[in-house]
């Protein structure tokens, strides 16, 4: 039987992992379950529905997201094509009219000669490879349940809880200082000292802020050890500066006085370019994150490359049992793509399912996948994905925050951000002709 390659999930990544196969001469099965198992917020049988904002998000030059837009057009992408296609007017964002956008999605996947449409809920994962599991933050139960078996309960889980992330270059280091709790552990942590009055100010407007309604289909399951910083808060005034707050251990190193309470921070890379605030998983709306986290000392000016969040999300912990071609370790042949890799977005999803794809390409042709550079938008969510180490992953969206540090210097953001695009689509370029030698040789 002629070699094809087994998709399950017609969502973002789904769809492109199948479109980019199916153009490359491989013959796909791709499998979508809607119209037969519906899920909590699907609302049409469509590929590539978009389930609540109708933005694939920033569309503005030598910004991270319109980065990775570009590379994805590089590649022909069905999703930024289609939604170039059927754009709507949304200021600097791509914003599309979503029933278009995804029956052009469905019809071109469908009419395609390589690709076997079915409409069922897979249930197993098949024995025969390769296959790309690209079934999202929604996967059904029975699927979740055979991914469990597979790779550990350790490692698959049902929620995000976010921290917000910030640009190391906007923090004011002349209030925020480095030390490690009782000096275990050198300069790991950033500190951010608050006085009495500091604190419960901070306190009341953590607790008056405006939040993010939980969906219908979400139960707000905490776990203790995983609260959104606004129900510490809630919980009384000491309850945070007893708990992520204390600032025990921490004396500021020149005055070798204890704040009243202390916000740590913790590196996001080794380069010391992002940093994220530690135990600030959160509900609170975005302008209300900004508002509120700028009043702690030292984070009056700082930009965020990312806001917190917790929401319900299927995801596995990629690093820790992905390989870099992001098929599993133990079971190789079997990739994973999409949300459930741990990216967030729609974009970033979809660029999953671009590098599966090319990934398993490369697999049934008999070569290497070269996974891409990581000074691209595309590379350092795959850099992302698969170094991050375990214990601290959580997914991630596209930002300059994941490039590695070598322009990061620049202080001047404008310049900075051109540089790095610049050096991204140069990067891509060179990468792209060494991939079509291989991904090509099918066709
Ligand atoms: C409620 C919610 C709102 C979100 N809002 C946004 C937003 O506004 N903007 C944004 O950028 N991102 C948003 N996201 C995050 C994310 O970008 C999207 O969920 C995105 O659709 C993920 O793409 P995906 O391909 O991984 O999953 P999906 O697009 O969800 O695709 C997965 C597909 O797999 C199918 N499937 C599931 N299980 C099976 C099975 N067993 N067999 C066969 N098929 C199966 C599903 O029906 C679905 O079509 C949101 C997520 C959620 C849950």
């Amino acid at each position: 039987m002629k070699p094809f390659l087994t998709v399950i999930g017609g969502g973002l990544a789904g769809s492109e992992a199948a479109w980019q196969a199916a153009e490359r001469g491989v013959s796909v099965v791709l499998y979508e379950m809607r119209s037969q198992t519906p899920t909590p917020v699907h609302k049409t049988d469509q590929c590539a529905e978009l389930v609540c904002s109708n933005s694939l998000g920033n569309n503005l030059p030598h910004s991270a997201p319109f980065l990775l837009k570009e590379e994805l057009r590089k590649f022909n992408s069905i999703v930024i094509s289609s939604a170039d296609r059927h754009s709507v007017p949304a200021g600097g964002a791509l914003a599309v009219d979503r029933d278009l956008f995804s029956r052009e999605i469905t019809n071109r996947l469908l009419e395609h000669p390589n690709i076997t449409f079915k409409r069922d809920e897979v249930v197993e994962i098949p024995d025969e490879g390769p296959v790309i599991i690209a079934t999202g933050p929604l996967t059904s139960p029975r699927l979740s349940e055979a991914i469990n078996q597979i790779v550990g309960q350790k490692y698959l889980y049902f929620y995000d809880a976010l921290s917000p992330i910030v640009d190391a270059n906007t923090i004011d280091y002349d209030k925020a200082f480095f030390a490690s709790r009782y000096d275990k552990g050198g300069d790991d942590y950033l500190n951010c000292p608050l006085d009495r009055e500091q604190y419960s100010q901070f306190v009341h407007e953590l607790n008056h802020a405006g939040k993010v309604p939980f969906a219908s289909f979400e139960k707000p399951i905490y776990f203790e050890g995983c609260l959104p910083v606004e129900e510490l808060a809630s919980r009384g005034p000491k309850t945070l500066s007893f708990g992520p707050l204390k600032p025990v251990g921490l004396p500021h190193p020149e005055t070798g006085r204890l704040a009243h309470a202390v916000v740590q921070l913790r590196r996001e890379n080794k380069e010391g370019t992002a940093f994220n605030l530690v135990g600030f998983q959160t509900k609170l709306t975005y302008p209300e994150q900004k508002r509120v986290f700028t009043m702690i000392p030292g984070l009056e000016k700082a930009e965020f490359f990312r806001f917190g969040a917790i929401h319900r999300n299927t995801y596995i912990n990629a690093p820790a049992i992905l390989t870099g071609d992001l098929d599993l370790q133990s079971r190789p042949g079997i990739y994973f793509a999409g949300q459930i890799i741990g990216v967030e977005g729609y974009v970033e999803s979809s660029t999953m399912g671009l590098l599966a794809s090319l990934s398993a390409i490369a697999k049934m042709s008999g070569k290497i996948f070269l996974s891409p550079p990581t000074d691209t938008a595309m590379g350092a969510l795959h850099y992302y994905v698969t170094t991050k180490p375990p214990k601290h992953f959580q997914p991630m969206n596209i930002n300059f925050g994941l490039f590695p540090a070598k322009e990061m210097g620049i202080r001047n953001k404008k310049v900075r951000n051109q540089k790095v695009f610049e050096n991204a689509l140069t990067s891509l370029d060179r990468w792209k002709g060494s991939t079509e030698e291989w991904v090509n040789s099918r066709v």
